[in-house]
């Protein structure tokens, strides 16, 4: 006989998809209006704005019709021409991807390469543009979240100004659970998404996009008009008086506000402060059980997930679907070249509440001690992980 677990009882701590907050999930439940309803117009206006003033940016961001990756391959293409020389700064598995897209589109595509349990070293960044006064545009990943490992994009950002390139960042994975807005860090353009640390479905991409940044993008031949990846379609499209290029996706913009309002209500230094100490227990959790960061210095581990290296012999999969089996806690992959050698735990929008790095220990240690005679010490685990959010 099997059992079956309900989907309504189990403790979803990925790092994306994550559960929405409730009262996302009843905002997408409201009525549908028509696009061109006067209402609707004004509360499209009102919900640019709300993200503007989220993004603490100057001009108004884009909210595109897709999950992240829709932005990211829009990016690449919109911003990246014929004539362009690239640098991608990779440090795991999305900073890579973005150098396949970059490709399709630039002259020359140049790139630095770390292990995936490290992150970029601003000197190498500072020495490879010394060496290529060429580089147009550089591209970094800033929580390169199958790793776990946050990207220095504060001190790569101020070097790229200096050499006049445009910065390129995915923050789709931080944005919302930390300090990181795009003129803080110097971004021409600036990619995230409702669907991590703000705590929607994933649905929809949001894009803060400098004066610089627009510059390139009109001045760019290649950049697409009329696509589903273009940018330049959705420019002016916040304004109630300005058509849409296309139907927007209007109860996914009911749940972003929803979400927005949250973000706002509860304060971004203390949504901040909570995915912070999440993570903080859970790491000093893990690691008093014995266990090892996937990040080879906690010092760049993310407040937004935790990536723990899987102790060895044990097969990865099976680890956690025995924490789905037994517990009903449900953990992300690692991904790509990450696959297999790391769990992730999420702590995302409604999951980066200390305590759920308490149910998170519990159940990966259980797991693991259902899967090896090599037990560890569970109590010790919940033991940390308590003391850190006592000291807080
Ligand atoms: C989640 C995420 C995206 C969006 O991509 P999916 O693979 O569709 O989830 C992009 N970049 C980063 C860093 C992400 O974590």
């Amino acid at each position: 006989m099997t059992t079956v677990v309900l989907p309504d009882a189990l403790f979803t701590l990925t790092t994306g998809p994550v559960n929405a907050y409730p009262d996302v999930m009843r905002a997408l439940s409201t009525p549908l209006l028509y696009d061109y309803d006067p209402h609707f117009l004004d509360f499209y206006q009102h919900v640019a704005e709300k993200v503007r003033t989220v993004m603490h940016s100057r001009d108004m961001p884009l909210i595109l019709q897709g999950e992240p990756v829709l932005a990211l391959e829009a990016a690449a293409a919109s911003v990246i021409g014929r004539h362009d020389v690239v640098l991608n700064l990779v440090s795991g598995v999305y900073g890579a991807g973005f150098g396949a897209w970059a490709q399709r589109y630039c002259q020359t595509l140049l790139e630095i390469r770390v292990a995936y349990n490290q992150v970029i070293d601003p000197q190498q960044v500072a020495n490879m543009l010394r060496q290529h006064p060429e580089i147009s545009v550089v591209c970094a990943c800033h929580h390169d979240t199958p790793s776990g490992t946050i990207n220095p994009v504060e001190d790569i950002g101020r070097l790229v100004k200096q050499h006049g390139a445009l910065f390129v960042v995915d923050a789709v994975s931080s944005f919302g659970g930390m300090a990181v807005t795009p003129d803080a860090i110097g971004a021409d353009i600036f990619i995230t998404g409702p669907s991590k640390c703000l705590g929607c479905p994933p649905a929809l991409s949001l894009v803060a996009i400098s004066q610089a940044g627009w510059e390139k993008i009109a001045h760019n031949p290649d950049a697409p008009r009329s696509s589903i990846l273009s940018l330049l379609d959705w420019r002016d499209a916040w304004q109630k008086n300005q058509p849409f290029p296309f139907t927007p996706s209007v109860a996914e913009i009911n749940g972003l506000n929803a979400a927005l309002d949250h973000y706002l209500h509860e304060g971004e230094t203390v949504v901040w402060a909570r995915h912070a100490l999440t993570a903080q227990a859970c790491r000093a959790g893990l690691q008093a059980m014995g266990l090892s960061l996937w990040a080879a210095d906690e010092a760049f581990a993310s407040p937004t997930t935790t990536a723990i290296r899987v102790p060895v012999g044990i097969d990865e999969a099976q680890l956690r679907a025995e924490a789905r089996a037994r517990f009903g806690v449900v953990f992300s992959a690692g991904r790509g070249e990450t696959q297999g050698k790391l769990t992730r735990i999420g702590h995302m929008g409604p999951t980066a509440q200390p305590m759920y790095a308490v149910l998170a220990i519990a159940a990966y240690g259980g797991a693991l001690n259902a899967l090896s005679a090599n037990t560890v010490d569970i109590g010790a685990g919940i033991a940390a992980a308590m003391a850190t959010i006592g000291a807080s």
